[in-house]
C-alpha cells in the first residue's frame, strides 16, 4: 500500500450529468399533480397531498391509475379517457407557467464551458418532455432525451438510466444522476451511476453540481 486514503481509489472523474426533470429542472410536480387530481375528480376521485408525496410521486400515470384500480377501484375502462384529460390539463399548466430558470441556464451553460456531456431521463412521456424543455429553454444543452416511451420499464426500474448511459458510451461511474424522489433515486442507484439529490429545482444550481463533482474526483472529458 503506498500512502494514498482508500477515498483516492473510488474516485471518479464526472464526465456526463443526466438529469432527472420532473423536481428537477422543472417544477412539474404540482402541475401533474393538478392534472391528474382535475381529472380524476370528474369521477368523484382525488389523490390527498399526502399519498401523493408518499406513493405516488415520480411514478408515470398508466402506474398511478393501475394503482387507483388495485387500491380504491377505479374502473380500468376509464383509464385512458383520464390520461387524456390528464394530459391536456398538463399542457394547459405547461404553456402557462413553464418558463426560463435563470440559475439552470446558468449550471447548464457552466457544465458546457467544461465539456461535460448532458442528457434527460424522465417519466414523463415524450409530448411533455419535449414541451416543458424547450419552453425551459434548455433543449441546445442536452445531447438526448429519454422518455418513458424510450424505454420497457419506466422508473424506479433503472432502464432508462442504463440506456442513457451506455448511449453515451460511458461507464455508470463516469456519470453525474440529478434526482429529486425515491423512485427516481431506487433507479439510478440500481444503474450504478453517482447522485446528487435535490429537493426541489432550487437546489439544482452549479455550485451544488460542481461541489458534488468534485467530491468524486472533478468534472470534464
Ligand atoms: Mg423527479
Amino acid at each position: 500500500m503506498d500512502d494514498k486514503s482508500s477515498d483516492d481509489w473510488v474516485k471518479d472523474m464526472i464526465k456526463a450529468v443526466i438529469f432527472d426533470l420532473d423536481g428537477v429542472l422543472i417544477d412539474a410536480r404540482d402541475w401533474h399533480y393538478e392534472a391528474l387530481n382535475k381529472s380524476l375528480n370528474l369521477f368523484g376521485l382525488n389523490i390527498s397531498r399526502d399519498d401523493h408525496i408518499v406513493t405516488y410521486d415520480g411514478l408515470p400515470t398508466k402506474r398511478k391509475l393501475e394503482m387507483l384500480s388495485m387500491d380504491r377501484g377505479l374502473p380500468n375502462k376509464l383509464h385512458t379517457f383520464i390520461n387524456k384529460m390528464k394530459q391536456v390539463y398538463t399542457m394547459e399548466l405547461i404553456f402557462t407557467q413553464c418558463k426560463p430558470t435563470f440559475h439552470h441556464e446558468y449550471a447548464l451553460s457552466q457544465l458546457k464551458k467544461h465539456n461535460v456531456r448532458m442528457a434527460v431521463c424522465s417519466n414523463s412521456i415524450r409530448k411533455t418532455l419535449d414541451l416543458m424543455v424547450g419552453k425551459a429553454g434548455l433543449d441546445r444543452y442536452f445531447e438526448f432525451t429519454l422518455s418513458n416511451q424510450d424505454v420497457s420499464k419506466p422508473k424506479p426500474d433503472p432502464e432508462i438510466y442504463i440506456k442513457a448511459i451506455n448511449k453515451m458510451g460511458l461507464t455508470p461511474s463516469e456519470c453525474l444522476i440529478v434526482e429529486d424522489n425515491a423512485n427516481g433515486i431506487k433507479a439510478a442507484e440500481a444503474s450504478g451511476g453517482h447522485i446528487l439529490k435535490v429537493n426541489s429545482p432550487k437546489d439544482v444550481h452549479w455550485d451544488n453540481i460542481l461541489t458534488r463533482a468534485k467530491k468524486l474526483g472533478g468534472l470534464g472529458n
